[in-house]
């Protein structure tokens, strides 16, 4: 058991870079990665890769990968690789059919009470088997005038409760802009919970900082942070400090992970996972079946498989620490929970 209290949310030294120096340093080449790891080469490794997705992973994050092992998981999740050049069918560059439900540069509403907002263009580190991978980011880069519109209309759609930072990583952005708009936000009297999507938190929790914090309690609205991790050795003692000052600010913190070939599809590695979360005080919510973006065939469990494994964690865990199996299928107005059904041997 970690014992938080002693873990500073800040740099140890003086000398420890800035959230915001490891993400400058984040881009880098495949060959890069691969001797940072202690690799020569990789069979799956592909340079040419990188022109479909740019390789981002930070220097926490590497670090974090074992050395010299060429199936750790999550290498597996950032390094290019030959089979993202494959054409698979039902695979395509917009498998939600995001640009349907976009009324307003920078928004998606998509389900009736909640709106999201493309609230950056870039991360930290780029999974390969990311479902916006191909998003048209330049075409939703927003200024704080740009914002303007999607405020209006969410100022004017009285039903939406809640407004979700997604993007990209919104925690990306610097403190002076992200709370800018999350404050614009807290002013709509209809909206009662504000909900940010990062896996920035997980593979550079440093961005936590003592400003992040401060500016939290300027905020009234209820404040969710779904974290992104697939992987208990995604966590460590610098994320274990930031979600227990989150907790302290009464942030309510729950993780999403995607079920993945070769990085997460053991029960026994889901298990390790929703375990080490409720150390850190965050509570398991989904676990997705991939979405069907091109170049990420080679990620997917097929969701037969998939259920056998939910079932093998259910049977693991206690309820509480088991996330939700969900697919989200274009034009459903929810996430489309795969459930089991009752074992007729049982239930004649
Ligand atoms: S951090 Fe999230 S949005 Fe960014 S590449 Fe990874 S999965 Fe995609």
């Amino acid at each position: 058991m970690i014992h938080l209290s002693t873990i500073p949310v800040e740099d140890k030294t003086a000398k420890a870079p800035s959230w915001k120096e490891l993400l400058s340093q984040s881009r880098l080449s495949t060959q890069a990665l691969l001797q940072e790891v202690g690799l020569e080469n990789h069979p799956l490794a592909s340079n040419s890769a990188e022109s479909l997705f740019e390789l981002r992973a930070p220097k926490p994050y590497i670090e974090k990968i074992e050395y010299g092992n060429p199936n750790d998981p999550l290498l597996l999740q950032v390094l290019p690789q030959q089979a993202e050049h494959n054409k698979v069918e039902g695979f395509s560059s917009d498998p939600l059919d995001e640009a349907d439900y976009s009324p307003i540069k920078g928004l998606i509403h998509k389900y009736k009470n909640r709106v999201l907002l493309i609230a950056s263009s870039t991360c930290v580190i780029n999974c390969r088997y990311c479902f916006r991978r191909s998003f048209p980011y330049s075409e939703h880069r927003q200024s704080k005038s740009d914002w303007q519109e999607a405020l209006n209309y969410i100022r004017k759609n009285q039903q939406v409760s809640e407004v979700i930072l997604s993007g990209g990583d919104p925690l990306i952005h610097n403190n002076d802009y992200l709370f800018w708009l999350l404050k614009e936000i807290d002013q709509i009297s209809h909206v009662t919970r504000i909900r940010i999507h990062s896996r920035l938190i997980v593979s550079l929790p440093q961005r936590i900082d003592a400003g992040f914090l401060q500016s939290l309690d300027q905020l009234n609205k209820a404040i969710i942070i779904v974290m992104h991790s697939n992987h208990a050795n995604e966590l460590g003692d610098e994320l274990a400090a930031a979600t227990q000052h989150l907790n302290e600010k009464n942030v309510t913190l729950l993780n999403q992970s995607v079920l993945l070939r070769s990085v997460n599809d053991k029960a026994e590695t889901l298990a390790q996972l929703s375990e080490a979360l409720f150390d850190i005080g965050v509570l398991p919510y989904y676990l997705f079946i991939l979405d069907r973006i091109a170049g990420a065939a080679h990620f997917e469990v097929p969701i037969p498989e998939a259920k056998a494994i939910h079932k093998e964690l259910q049977a693991s865990l206690p309820g509480y620490l088991v996330p939700k199996l969900a697919i989200e299928i274009p034009g459903q107005k929810s996430k489309t929970s795969i459930s089991h059904h009752i074992d007729e041997a049982i239930f004649p």
